[in-house]
């Protein structure tokens, strides 16, 4: 008998321009079980971004709509646009036993461990220095400055939700950091009250090991 797992709920946050992104791009790489939750927001496409890869971009009234709906597992204003995350392929991944992968901010993070506790795994990512932040922001140069400078200040902000976290890690080294929350997906894993099948496994065992 197999034991089934359920699939677990892994989030990472941070401020824009922790290395974020780059971790999940490595984590996506890496881990073959491991699937992208796609958000839907109202903010404009970004050179390079595609649609229904990067996000769903939708329109205000879309977004309105979809949340009226409960088609959202969770959702947030962050710096003056709207994201949430789709219900439907989230639920279905993790029936499925597949781990989801989530790019949120607290306050969605927030909302999830309200309502999934069990499967939440959340992981906050700190960047070096105030310094190498706004050395990387400022190195993307897809952002006016207007927008670098807006989110410098929002980051103390996110910085300050660190505690809300169970992992942090300070990303001064993607390799390092990659494989630090491999390990801690390894890790949650293995937990017993994921594992839905162990009961029956285990009875099996003892009942197997009478006939010995
Ligand atoms: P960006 O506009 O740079 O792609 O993302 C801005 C912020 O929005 C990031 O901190 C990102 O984690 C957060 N974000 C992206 N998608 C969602 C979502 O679906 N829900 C919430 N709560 N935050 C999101």
């Amino acid at each position: 008998m197999a034991i089934t797992r359920r699939g677990l709920m892994l989030v990472l946050s941070s401020p824009s321009g922790a290395g974020k992104t780059t971790i999940s791009r490595r984590l996506l790489d890496e881990e073959r079980t491991l699937f992208m939750s796609v958000s839907a927001t109202t903010r404009a496409r970004r050179p390079g971004e595609v649609d229904g890869r990067d996000y769903f971009f939708v329109d205000p009234t879309e977004f309105n709509l979809m949340v009226n709906r409960g088609e959202l597992l969770e959702h947030a204003k962050v710096f003056g646009n709207y994201y949430g995350t789709p219900r439907g392929p989230v639920e279905e991944a993790l029936a499925a036993g597949r781990d989801v992968l989530f790019d949120i901010d607290w306050q969605g993070t927030q909302q999830l461990q309200d309502s999934a506790p069990r499967d939440l795994v959340s992981v906050f990512i700190l960047p070096p220095s105030t310094r190498e932040l706004e050395r990387r922001l400022r190195a993307r140069a897809q952002d006016s400055d207007e927008v670098v400078a807006a989110r410098m200040a929002k980051a103390a902000d996110e910085i300050s939700h660190y505690p809300e976290y169970q992992y942090i890690i300070l990303n001064d080294d993607i390799e390092r950091s990659v494989a630090a929350v491999r390990s801690i997906l390894a890790a949650e894993r293995l937990k017993r009250e994921r594992q839905v099948g162990l009961p029956d496994f285990v009875k099996g065992l003892r009942e197997g090991s009478g006939d010995d």
